[in-house]
């Protein structure tokens, strides 16, 4: 006896949103991730609870003509790409497989509400567990707003899955933290039941977002790194901050590191950051990093993968070195931490 079927549209659409919805810091990631495609200058986002209830995501960006809305929340429509070759000549855009919005839509109410720049009003669309509505004529200023509202309220199993509101909404602060630095260049804020969190200026100035998004005291602790790169080494550029041997936390959570501007949670990175310190931390303490390294595009496999963060370099070891170089000797002359033995 043999019950193979095929699954309706609904149930595959509702497998695939899992994949690429975890939990309401992904819904967060994507939208931002939108944002900064659409060239926005200010990303404002707004979180109730623990982001299931309700959460907004606004900006300045370039917007979506009335008449493609509903093509925005279609499976696999995209503005970004065309075909293969466009794929294979690299990507200038953060995402460009075309279902973000459409499986948000399907596991949420959502609301995409836009205005281009030479669009007399703005118009709305709203998409219910899936079921896309009618465009209704909506006034807003230029940029496009998202709200998601009752996340994951026809897929209760995803729902179980999720964490207190407070450890949700601390995964979106971490999001949205990692962009904010990443893109001093842009204005980015977050809100939580009201409250303002933080709010960067957009003023290109990598401590200027530190300084909104950790405060002054880390901010003021916090060192340039300023890295020679050798002509044929693995690694073009090492830029950033890191914080004094004092001012440290208990996690790791706070060594930010980007390779070619993507954030990623590589042990590799974080190791290296930390024995640049040459053994000067306090033991369980770690400092503050916001750390970005720059490798030519075949020296590094990021994996794609919209909810992964984890990437792999070709020469691991040389780039540790690096890493660790470039740390150690902008403490040490900071007068920071005493210079270790020579090595051999
Ligand atoms: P992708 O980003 O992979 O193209 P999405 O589902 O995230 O797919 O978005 C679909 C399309 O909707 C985008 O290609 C873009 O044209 C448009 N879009 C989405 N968000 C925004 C935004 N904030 N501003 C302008 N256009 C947007
Ligand atoms: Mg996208």
């Amino acid at each position: 006896m043999s019950d193979i079927h095929h699954l309706d549209e609904q149930t595959i659409q509702r497998i695939a949103a899992g994949e690429v919805v975890e939990r309401p810091a992904s819904v967060v990631k994507e939208l931002i991730e939108n944002s900064l495609d659409a060239g926005a200058t200010r990303i404002s986002v707004a979180v109730e609870g623990g982001g299931t209830e309700f959460l907004r995501i606004r900006d300045d960006g370039h917007g979506i003509p009335e008449s493609e809305l509903p093509l925005a929340v279609a499976e696999h429509a995209t503005s970004k790409i065309s075909n293969i070759n466009d794929l294979d000549s690299g990507v200038a855009s953060l995402g460009f497989r075309g279902e973000a919005l459409s499986t948000i839509g399907a596991v949420s109410k959502l609301t995409l509400r836009s205005r281009t720049a030479d669009a007399a009003s703005g118009a709305e669309l709203t998409v219910d567990g899936g079921e896309i509505g009618e465009i209704e004529p909506a006034g807003c200023p230029k940029g496009t707003t998202v709200e998601v509202e009752d996340l994951f309220f026809n897929t209760p199993a995803r729902r179980k899955f999720l964490k207190r509101d407070r450890t949700e909404f601390d995964h979106i602060n971490t999001v949205v933290s990692q962009y904010a630095l990443a893109n001093p260049e842009v204005a980015i804020a977050l809100e939580h039941d009201g409250r303002e969190l933080f709010a960067t200026e957009g003023t290109g100035s990598l401590r200027s977002a530190v300084l909104s998004v950790y405060g002054r005291e880390v901010a003021e602790s916090m060192i340039e790194l300023d890295y020679e790169a050798d002509d044929n080494g693995p690694i073009e550029g090492i830029s950033g901050l890191v914080s004094d041997p004092e001012t440290t936390r208990s996690t790791r959570e706070y060594l930010a590191t980007f390779v070619n501007d993507r954030y990623v949670t590589a042990a590799t990175l974080r190791n290296a950051v930390i024995a640049g310190y040459g053994g000067q931390l306090a033991p369980d303490r770690y400092p503050f990093a916001v750390l970005f390294v720059e490798v030519p595009p075949g020296a590094v496999d990021v994996n794609v993968h919209p909810r992964k963060t984890e990437v792999r370099f070709d020469d691991e070891a040389a780039v540790e070195a690096a890493v660790q170089q470039a740390v150690e000797s902008a403490l040490i002359d900071n007068g920071l931490i005493r210079s270790s033995a020579p090595r051999g």
